[in-house]
């Protein structure tokens, strides 16, 4: 690298050094930190943010970038130094364009809409939040207008979670998303949900947890360079590449949910992990977007750990860890257990073919509010309405509707689609892996995991934030985003568990 490129990725580095103690103090509050400590944390967040805020977005930081940018004609185009330059270059730009006091006013209004919506979310009452909803829609508005032109305001807010995505892209999928999976999901109700009486026994916390490590071992998180806690709400955070930690919660009478967020989370680690040594100490050291991220996770939560080769080689393991509540339980049935397909109303609690129907009615909703098709009093009756069309019930309130996530108290608008494009991906990548991998299968029912996560290492894992996710999946799949697949798979899979014709 040149000495211009050197100087600005040395000046990159003290604010990576800074978002990390943030990441640390904000998995201690949530980890291991006593409730007085709150407060305190607060403020030590909030002083470390606008540290790394300043230095990121500072004159120091253009006039290196801004030289750096002369060496670049010199630079192979995929090389590290060109790719900060030109990736993390452009978050700094972005970065800029937005006013202090817009960051202000929406730093103060979602501190008070996150109180203000939980109350409402406890007490059934989407009028009290609606006020504080519309201003947070209305401040996003003018965020969006801060990156005029755009096709869609959509499209500058979309850009932050998913670099280069348009909404206009994701309505090209989910238009063919929908008319599929609706029907799909229509054909499984029919038939009924299987029985999944099996997980909802009692499970010992501590041999649920030796359970879930033992197959993230298997699968090649490396718990010499992570390690696994509990919390209150499952998540991933890396501090360094050979410092990634995630978190699990238990429920002592349901199975599924703390495995298979281990599994989730572990996906998640695994990329971070992966990351290529040289990228360590800046801003490319990560996961380069949400949707790519959730294709990792979802990958090995689902492709791998409900596919049958896979309870293959663990069921038997699992069936000795509980003995008394599986030992009559056979592999099938099990198996299905784990794959029970039913419309129901909470989004992280939808299986793998009906998730997709709750992100759609939430991108739809979402674009309507931001350009005003929509008004945030008529949301709720919006949300039943295409509950109904999708899902096929309504909410018996908006506690369990429309005031469900977390997300648009938070301001994360634009950050729904993700999840799906995650789905969508994973199995973009996965039938590349098959043809790659043509004893795939076999492999998995032997525990052998090894050549797969090589695999995801060397095409996926490796290059961090170095390609923005449009790029990346046309280096693997030779093509764009597409839907094909995912429909094929569960077309696939559901329609050998279900036996639909
Ligand atoms: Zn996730």
């Amino acid at each position: 690298m040149g000495k211009h490129i050197d100087r600005f990725r040395d000046l990159l580095e003290e604010v990576v050094d800074l978002n990390a103690a943030q990441a640390v103090l904000s998995w201690d509050q949530q980890v291991f930190m006593p409730p007085g400590g709150t407060p305190a944390r607060a403020a030590q967040l909030a002083t470390l943010r606008s540290l790394a805020h300043s230095k990121f977005t500072g004159s120091e930081m253009i006039d290196a970038l801004e030289a750096a940018r002369t060496e670049l004609a010199e630079l192979d185009p995929d090389s590290t130094g060109t790719r900060l330059v030109t990736e993390i270059g452009r978050l700094i730009e972005k970065q800029r364009k937005v006013p202090k006091e817009w960051v202000a006013e929406f730093a103060r209004l979602t501190t008070l809409a996150h109180e203000t919506w939980e109350k409402a979310k406890t007490e059934d009452d989407f009028a009290s939040f609606a006020p504080e909803l519309d201003r947070i829609f209305s401040l996003r508005r003018d965020y969006a207008d801060f990156f005029k032109p755009y096709d869609h305001a959509y499209d500058p807010l979309l850009d932050d979670y998913e670099p280069g995505m348009k909404a206009s892209q994701i309505d090209g999928l989910f238009e063919r998303l929908r008319q599929e999976q609706v029907e799909l999901v229509a054909a499984i109700a029919e038939v009924g949900p299987a029985d999944d009486s099996a997980l909802h026994q009692h499970f010992e916390v501590d041999r649920q947890w030796a359970f879930g490590e033992k197959v993230i071992k298997a699968f090649g998180y490396d718990f010499d360079r992570g390690r696994q806690d509990k919390s209150p709400h499952p998540f991933t955070t890396s501090f360094a590449i050979d410092d990634v930690r995630i978190t699990t919660r238990f429920q002592e009478d349901f199975l599924s949910p703390a495995l298979f967020a281990t599994l989730h989370e572990a996906g998640h680690a695994m990329y971070e992990q992966g990351v290529s040594p040289d990228l360590g100490r800046t801003p490319l050291a990560e996961g380069t977007s949400l949707g790519i991220h959730e294709s990792q996770s979802r990958l090995w939560e689902n492709l791998v750990g409900r596919s049958l080769p896979f309870w293959t080689h663990f069921y038997p393991f699992l069936q000795k860890t509980f003995p008394t509540q599986l030992g009559e339980v056979d592999l099938e049935t099990f198996h299905r257990a784990v794959n029970r397909v039913e419309p129901s109303l909470i989004r992280v609690e939808a299986d793998e073919a009906t998730y997709n129907l709750h992100i759609m009615l939430r991108f739809e909703l979402e674009k309507a509010l931001l350009v005003g098709d929509l008004t945030v009093n008529d949301l709720p009756a919006a949300w039943n309405d295409k509950f109904q069309e999708y899902l096929g019930i309504v909410p018996p309130n908006d506690s369990t509707g429309v005031l469900q996530d977390i997300h648009w108290s938070s301001g994360y608008i634009g950050y729904f689609p993700t999840y799906s494009l995650g789905n969508l991906i994973a199995c973009q990548w996965w039938q590349v892996i098959r043809r790659a991998m043509v004893d795939l299968d076999s492999q998995i029912e032997r525990g052998q995991f090894g050549e797969l996560l090589g695999w995801l290492q060397e095409n996926i894992y490796r290059h961090g934030k170095k390609f923005k996710p449009v790029e990346l999946i046309e280096r693997i799949t030779g093509e764009g985003l597409s839907a094909g697949p995912y429909l094929e798979y569960l077309r696939g899979k559901f329609g050998k568990i279900y036996n639909l014709s």
